[in-house]
């Protein structure tokens, strides 16, 4: 068994039992085995290991955990982009854009896509990304964008229900079924959760249902986009079916908090669904935030996520939605650290990631900055030092 000791630590955030919200621990070292952590104490009483990296004082965190990401498609939408802040509202529209790029390309240009951006957010800390589909719309580019998809990530997502296809614009009764029959047959052998876009211009809550209660049938998870660009009911839907997430909660309600809220485990561990926040999305469609100081005060488990996609979001940055969560979503940076990876975390329900504690899986990252607050404090600078994944240095 091969041993990598990690020593010299300034500061370790282990989001473990602690006095802090962050569990953070001062001068110590952390002994990995294989892909695990072994070992976490006093620097000074570190055992021996096959190497060794002295991080000289400097922090070290979990790997971020980006629980929300469309990977899988071509072309970009910098025009529409720039058009939006020449003014044009956002939609939600241009998804068909990507749709059509999508389909018109080949499995090698999607792929080189996906690993492009993977490897981006992995230099920037990502140790977890979760990916979805969404840009295919067909059985056929449902299913190869999943299977593309599951080459790089195990948490891979069936968004089949992203919006309804100019082919079907006329009868979306008729695509709800596509996607619940053999769209569904098709991409779940590669998926391990089922999403849908709840949203007006999108899917209505009576689809979203049918089509969440289908990928249940088959043994996916559920998530949704819900109240992103408007008030609805998407976000009592997701607790209804019980939802590892719900995603953007831009607009919510007293009647949605109160749902999220009610979601909360007996043992004080967080809620059992968790509030997802992008707020790459509100940057880059220059919208309100979403208010996560209400959530985070009505006992809600907040994460945060790139939302990383060619229309609305195009970052694969966690450290840049850690700054713009403390900045303009009045979250501390504990909190946005926190959210950002053992949040993600929950938002997957995973307990073997966005922690650092023995057993956990050894994915780490080292900062250039002897404090996980450079994260909010230095904003757009690249503090991402070094990289553990699985063990191995990236
Ligand atoms: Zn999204």
């Amino acid at each position: 068994m091969s041993s990598l000791l990690i020593d010299n630590i300034g500061e370790l955030v282990t989001n473990g039992i602690g006095a802090d919200p962050l569990g953070v621990r001062r001068k110590v070292a952390v002994l990995v085995e294989e892909d695990r952590v072994a070992w976490i104490g006093p620097a000074a009483y570190a055992p021996a290991a096959d190497h060794r990296i002295d991080v000289g004082g400097a922090a070290v965190l979990p790997g971020f955990v980006d629980s929300h990401a469309h990977l899988v498609f071509a072309g970009d939408r910098a025009a529409e982009f720039g058009a939006r802040m020449a003014g044009e509202p956002y939609t939600g529209g241009g998804i068909r854009t990507t749709v059509g790029a999508t389909r018109a390309a080949s499995d090698d240009a999607l792929r080189a896509t996906v690993r492009r951006l993977r490897g981006e957010a992995l230099r920037q800390g990502t140790t977890t990304m979760e990916i979805k589909s969404g840009y295919g719309l067909s059985v056929a580019d449902e299913a190869r964008s999943l299977r593309i998809a599951a080459e790089t990530s195990s948490e891979t997502t069936f968004l089949g229900a992203h919006v309804v296809p100019t082919e079907y614009a006329d009868r979306p009764d008729d695509y709800v079924g596509l996607v619940c029959g053999p769209m569904l047959a098709a991409a779940a052998p590669y998926a391990k959760w089922i999403d849908v876009f709840c949203e007006r211009g999108a899917f209505d809550v009576d689809h979203a249902r049918a089509i969440l209660a289908c990928g249940q049938a088959v043994g996916l998870g559920v998530r949704l986009h819900a109240n992103q660009l408007g008030p609805g009911p998407g976000v009592r839907l997701g607790v209804e079916l019980g939802a590892a997430s719900v995603d953007h909660c831009t607009h919510l309600s007293d009647a949605d908090v109160d749902a999220l809220a009610g979601t909360a485990h007996s043992d004080g561990f967080g809620t059992r669904t968790v509030a997802t926040l992008l707020p790459g999305a509100e940057f880059s469609t220059r919208s309100p935030y979403p208010d996560a100081r209400r959530l985070l005060d009505a006992g809600v488990t907040v994460a945060l996520a790139t939302d990383c996609n060619p229309g609305s979001s195009y970052t694969s940055s966690m450290p840049f939605c850690i700054a713009l969560a403390v900045r303009e979503m009045r979250m501390t940076p504990a909190e946005a650290v926190w959210a950002a990876t053992a949040g993600g975390a929950r938002a997957l329900r995973r307990d073997d990631i966005g922690v650092l504690t023995p057993g956990a899986r050894a994915d780490l990252i080292v900062l250039d900055a002897p404090s996980y607050l450079h994260l909010a404090y230095r904003p757009g600078v690249p503090l991402i030092r070094q990289v553990i994944r699985n063990g191995v240095p990236q």
